[in-house]
């Protein structure tokens, strides 16, 4: 056996960055930026009022008292879009809305509210206003021909908003991983068949699918591979001619006689290894390049091939794209009641669920039973991975955990 974290690092030896595409915006959201954005405009591009009130020049209210209010007169209004350019004289103030150009002359804003008194022709105060006061100054959000978005980064609603107010339209990001997806057993019919005797539906093409999605990859779901040595060779070299960035098969890849897909693999393949990984689930897994191309063989049954992809794939599909999140974040959580898990000589990857403990301490976690590689139904529920590590003592509740969770990515 062979440790996983040794594999996936041999996985990730053999995966090239995919490059980098332009975009419009509009498609931007959650791609990983490929080189930084500047801005020819400051942003805000000129000083403006944060409040609706008026525009005054700070030294004409230096005097101001409830005992010797200062009254100036209003000689216009600025709305929001306006160009604000009739310069403010000294001993003038100007009606102001949230949004409008500060005009030249203007040095501090008194909001309606803050007046003693006003009309459309004067406004009295009674106290002095502080230079700047209400002012958003120009370039205080991005300073012109500076970077607003370091490479990198995952765009994030926010950061479409940023990049909008500079004017960026085109956006260049790394490519996403165009990912083939066969299933492979005499055994699988499609969904939405009837079930006859010695069939299952070919679950393992949904799970991975919707995981690839979530995960941001772009799926190209392939037709059920028969076992057989001729129809696994013709099946894979039909997916290579579409240029996937990397094929996926489950199944088939076990020490039985009709595991085909081992044979095929290496036939046509680099560098394919057959593993036997001290992982459970996943023991199972094969990899290597087909036609240049990084091939997983993952395991049929429905809860290893998914737990398989968390190892292995995710953290390929993520080196691809130059996504700083192809490995789990670790983080902890404390085993609630349940059976303690005895040590064992492979890693454990358990399906579990972590909340956020209401007294506000670590996350805690629970390991439901129907933890077999075959069983879908507590994964179905599972919100983490639980890992526990091969020789580890005997894990019981109150123990800190390490999990994984299968929801950060949307983060
Ligand atoms: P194998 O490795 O091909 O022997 O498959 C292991 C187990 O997973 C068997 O019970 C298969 O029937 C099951 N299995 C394989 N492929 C799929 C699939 N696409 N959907 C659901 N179950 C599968
Ligand atoms: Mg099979």
């Amino acid at each position: 056996m062979i440790q996983p974290d040794e594999v996936r690092q041999q996985i990730l030896d053999r995966i090239k960055p995919l490059g980098t595409e332009t975009i419009p915006l509009e498609e931007a959201t959650h791609r990983f930026l490929a080189s930084s954005i500047s801005t020819r405009d400051p942003i805000p591009p000129f000083d403006n009022t944060a409040m609706d009130g008026f525009v005054l020049r700070a030294a004409d209210t230096s005097s101001a008292s409830e005992s010797t209010p200062v009254m100036l007169p209003v000689v216009a209004t600025i709305e929001a879009g306006m160009p604000g350019d009739t310069p403010l004289e000294s001993g003038q103030a100007m009606r102001i809305y949230t949004g409008a150009v500060i005009p030249p002359g203007g040095d501090c804003i008194i909001p309606f509210e803050k007046c003693l008194q006003y009309d459309s022709e004067k406004v009295t105060l009674d106290r002095p206003i502080g230079t700047g006061s209400h002012i958003r100054k120009m370039g205080e959000d991005v300073v012109a021909g500076e970077s607003v978005l370091e490479p990198g980064i995952r765009i994030s609603p926010a950061a479409i908003g940023l990049l909008a107010s500079i004017g960026a339209t085109e956006i260049p990001v790394h490519r996403r991983p165009r990912v083939a997806v066969h299933s492979s057993g005499n055994e699988l019919v499609e969904i939405n068949s009837d079930l006859n005797p010695g069939q299952i539906r070919n679950s393992n093409l949904y799970s991975l699918c919707a995981r690839l999605q979530r995960w941001g990859a772009i799926t190209l779901p392939r037709p059920v591979l028969l076992d057989n040595i001729d129809a696994i060779r013709d099946g894979l070299q039909e997916t290579l001619a579409l240029e996937p960035d990397a094929i996926i098969t489950t199944g088939g890849i076990s020490a039985g006689d009709l595991d085909y897909i081992r044979e095929v693999a290496r036939e046509m393949g680099d560098d394919v290894q057959i593993r036997k990984v001290a992982m459970k689930p996943g023991k199972p897994l094969v990899d290597g390049l087909l036609g240049g191309v990084p091939f997983f063989g993952l395991p049929g049954n429905p809860a290893a091939c998914l737990v398989s992809f968390e190892m292995f794939v995710r953290p390929a599909l993520a080196r691809m794209e130059q996504r700083p999140d192809g490995i789990h974040p670790v983080r902890y959580g404390i085993l609630q009641t349940g059976d303690p898990v005895p040590p064992g000589d492979r890693m454990r990857l358990l399906r579990g669920r972590f909340s956020p403990d209401p007294e506000g301490g670590a996350d805690r976690v629970e390991i439901p039973s129907g933890q077999g590689s075959h069983l879908l139904s507590g994964f179905a529920r599972a919100n983490c991975l639980v890992k526990i590590p091969a020789q580890e003592q005997t894990v019981k509740p109150g123990d800190l955990v390490e999990i994984w969770s299968l929801t950060d990515e949307e983060a």
